[in-house]
């Protein structure tokens, strides 16, 4: 193993006495973020103004992050672009892919994905001709039902509530082989594990980088498109930035070369800086070592509360090969129990309707943390000292 995860732990803020699982769902401040921002803000911002634009970089950063995160999604340089949300990478990208397939009318998904990408295929679909479907069916059938009908299937990799992960090698094959597109959601994948989009043939993928990436909250999400469409996809949210010479002012869209066409409007450069800080770190790490390491941390994590807290059931798949890097377990009053967790300095986090989610994220999680979780679980669990009325009450973000 080339990387050295002790070292990157020390590039972490993290506070004491905490342990942290759920960098899976916001990563923790890298300790260089914090003057990155103050330089942005002030030596850039302040004293650039409008030139920061040329001076600073800012035009470039979205397709320059971009190229950043593709070595860790295993994506050709030049083909992936940051800015906006992943809500809107996922409206972006259906888009394209239902526009390079005129002829069939089914967006493929599975009931396992985030309701914000399906929530945005549904929104597509309304303005779309009345024959478009969105057709939904359970994860473990997604194969089977990769059809001719199918224009483009709607897979978010690794799924957020159990950590199931969906074979993209295979499906990306099956879909090509009936002559669908494939869009790939990495929103548990990016920064968790070893994705190979290019060796695959994804055609379009999309993320975010406050999960695992640890770009902070606010960071712009990414889009990939595969080289072979990079020129012909058709962008259907045309801004400003995605046109070919944003600056000459046409009156009429003209799409920009390869990736900048999905580029939208003016990008978030205050959000951009802590993610390039978050992303020095990642320069010093392999993801296949940040594989392996999560696998040993999560494997951990499983045997020993197994043993111990036979009220917990396993809601992830057992073999760490179908899993990304998270660890779910049922468990009824599993609110309550992640609040007394929380409250005994163990954060992770809660998804309905039982489901306990802990993150393994190898950047700053190590052995010792693991053991030290598993020791606090072990007390809140046996103990039941999650019974109290004050855990019971939900906040809004759970
Ligand atoms: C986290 C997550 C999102 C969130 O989308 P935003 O637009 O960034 O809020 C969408 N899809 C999946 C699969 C996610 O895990």
């Amino acid at each position: 193993m080339t990387s050295d995860f002790k070292a990157t732990k020390q590039l972490f803020d993290l506070p004491k006495g905490l342990i942290y699982l759920d960098g899976n769902s916001l990563g923790p401040l890298p300790k260089a973020a914090t003057e990155r921002m103050e330089t942005v803000l002030k030596e850039e911002w302040g004293k650039l103004l409008i030139t920061g634009w040329n001076k600073a970089g800012w035009m470039e950063q979205p397709k320059s992050i971009g190229d950043r995160i593709a070595r860790l999604i295993g994506a050709e340089k030049d083909h992936v672009v940051v800015g906006d949300t992943l809500s809107i990478k996922v409206f972006q990208s259906l888009a394209a892919a239902l526009n390079l397939r005129p002829n069939r009318r089914v967006i493929l998904s599975d009931s396992g994905n985030f309701p914000s990408d399906l929530y945005m295929a549904q929104g597509l679909l309304d303005l779309m001709s009345e024959d478009y479907e969105l057709r939904i069916v359970a994860p473990e059938d997604l194969a089977a039902q990769i059809t001719d009908e199918i224009a483009v299937t709607l897979i978010t990799e690794v799924d957020y509530r159990t950590g199931r992960r969906h074979d993209m090698q295979n499906l990306t094959a099956k879909a090509h082989g009936v002559g669908a597109l494939t869009v790939w959601d990495l929103a548990h994948s990016a920064g968790a594990i070893d994705v190979e989009l290019s060796a695959a043939q994804a055609d379009f993928a999309v993320g975010c980088t406050y999960k695992y990436l640890n770009g902070g909250p606010g960071a712009p999400a990414f889009i990939y498109v595969n080289p072979r469409h990079a020129d012909t996809v058709k962008p259907a949210l045309r801004g400003w930035l995605g046109h070919a010479a944003p600056f000459a002012f046409e009156q009429t869209y003209r799409a920009g070369e390869t990736i900048e066409r999905m580029r939208i409007g003016t990008p978030a450069v205050l959000a951009s800086a802590s993610l390039e800080a978050a992303l020095d770190i990642w320069e010093r790490v392999d993801m296949r070592d940040v594989r392996a390491k999560s696998i040993q941390l999560s494997q951990q994590f499983i045997e020993r509360l197994s043993q111990s807290c036979p009220m917990l059931r396993l809601g992830s798949p057992k073999d760490p090969a179908e899993r990304g890097s998270q660890v779910s377990f049922h468990f009824q009053d599993g609110y309550a129990a992640m609040q007394a967790l929380i409250d005994h300095g163990v954060i992770g986090d809660f998804r309905a309707p039982d489901m306990m989610r802990f993150g393994f994220t190898p950047l700053f999680i190590d052995e010792d943390d693991v053991e030290k979780a598993c020791a606090i679980i072990e007390n809140v669990m046996q103990n039941e000292l999650w019974d109290r009325d004050e855990y019971k009450v939900k906040s809004r973000v759970t």
